[in-house]
């Protein structure tokens, strides 16, 4: 792959998203025609962006079971694996905290909700019981792992592989023979996430159109208060957050950063899936921003179940406008409850789409607001989704940069390369493995 074509591809990426956008409201607008609506958006559109989806999902549990073992093959020691997933831990919850505590002061001082006509909806949502945190725990050993690969389970998958990896290292010249192979198959299967990512504009292009021309604009005009200012609370948490952050915690260019987010952004903008912008994340993070596998395997699936900064602020913010509307008080510690539950709530949120709006009735009873009110703001849920799950993303690349920085290992040469981002260049540079810790 020549140097310039990780970018050339982040431009037609960026093209088949306006694109999308452009046409697919185009279509609703105008209206598709019973032809165009069957045979094009929901056939030949449909298809793409299906196979598109399956096409990334289809790498996940690969490629986080064989890049997790080769990361954890390269740490030292069971110590440092402890400390890089503690500070990766911290600064998840941290940064999910922030990101509430944001949307919640933004929509306190707008105050969506008020005088909005709760009567113009008649959708239902009816809520889900959250397991129980003992459940939890108990459920993040696989009792089978294959089962676990087969239902993608990443908490059981991360914990398999970790277990499968330290075995590896202490195993002593048989492990050798089996590191070996599985660092060769890292770099096999990230050349598939190539393939994947270089038909990118076309699946981009597919959903996009698709999501635009179902989805008309006009919806969004009885909820644009709650629309905006959970848009803006999402701007700031990725355009000043996060560069803070990266500037503060890691002394890192925040600009160069966002120009090497276009990837992962366009891949979790297209999917709303966290969960199926993993391999992307993973190749951006490794091969753009130079995080070591030994980190980025364990950091970016880890943050793509548990880290949702963008969930966490829909749901400060549905809360809010949520209490407006049925004219209820919040008070202050009702507002640390939806700090306290939303934080939580996006470890529970599983890494597809809508799925927040599930965990978005524990934090809705927390603080005693009808779970019903979910169904006032479901029609506009999936923009938002797009939006929040680009954020989610995100933050779990800043996260892997900052851990990465701290621990004296990311390679500040590929971060601040505007070339970097392919398997073939990072071989170049570490012939016998794409591991550079
Ligand atoms: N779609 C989000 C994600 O995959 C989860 C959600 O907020 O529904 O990151």
């Amino acid at each position: 792959m020549p140097s310039s074509s990780p970018h050339r591809l982040t431009r037609q990426i960026v093209i088949a998203m306006l694109a999308g956008i452009a046409l697919g409201v185009a279509l609703n607008q105008l209206g598709a025609g019973p032809w165009l609506q069957t045979f094009v958006v929901d056939g030949l559109l449909h298809v793409i962006g299906s196979v598109f989806v399956a096409a990334l999902k289809m790498m996940v549990v690969p490629l986080v079971f064989v890049s997790l073992v080769v990361g954890v093959t390269a740490l030292s020691d069971l110590k440092t694996l402890g400390r890089i997933g503690a500070k990766a831990l911290a600064l998840y919850l941290a940064t999910t905290a922030l990101a509430v505590t944001i949307a919640l002061a933004l929509a306190g001082a707008v105050g969506p909700g008020h005088g909005f006509d709760a009567g113009t909806t008649e959708a239902g949502f009816s809520g889900k019981e959250a397991p129980p945190l003992t459940q939890m725990l108990i459920d993040l050993v696989p009792t089978n792992p294959v089962a676990a690969m087969a239902e993608g389970n990443m908490l059981q998958i991360i914990v398999f592989a970790l277990l499968f990896g330290v075995a590896v290292t202490m195993s002593g010249t048989r492990g050798r023979h089996v590191l070996n192979f599985f660092t060769d198959l890292d770099v096999v299967i990230m050349h598939m996430v190539e393939w994947i990512m270089r038909l990118a504009p076309w699946g981009v292009f597919a959903l996009i159109t698709r999501t635009f021309a179902s989805q008309g604009l006009d919806i969004l005009l009885p909820l644009a208060a709650y629309f905006l200012t959970l848009t803006a609370a999402l701007a700031i948490q990725l355009f000043v957050t996060y560069p803070v952050l990266l500037r503060l915690l890691a002394s890192l260019n925040p600009i160069t950063f966002l120009k090497k987010m276009r990837d992962p952004a366009a891949f979790a903008f297209s999917t709303a899936s966290s969960g199926a912008t993993i391999p992307v994340t993973l190749h951006t993070v490794e091969y753009k921003m130079g995080v070591p596998n030994s980190i980025a395997s364990f950091t970016v699936p880890l943050g793509a179940t548990i880290n949702m900064d963008g969930t966490a602020m829909m749901q400060g913010v549905a809360t809010v406008f949520i209490a407006n509307v049925y004219g209820i008080d919040l008070t202050l510690t009702d507002y640390l409850l939806v700090v306290l539950t939303a934080t939580l709530a996006s470890v529970g949120t599983a890494a597809i789409p809508a799925v927040g709006l599930v965990t978005l009735t524990m934090v809705l009873g927390q603080v005693g607001l009808p779970v019903e009110g979910i169904a006032l703001i479901i029609g506009v849920d999936r923009l938002l989704d797009m939006m929040r799950t680009t954020v989610n993303v995100s933050g779990d690349c800043v996260v892997s940069c900052i851990v990465a920085k701290s621990e004296k290992a990311l390679d500040l040469d590929v971060f601040n390369d505007p070339a970097a981002g392919s398997v073939e260049a990072a071989t170049r540079r570490h012939p016998l493995s794409t591991s550079s810790a």
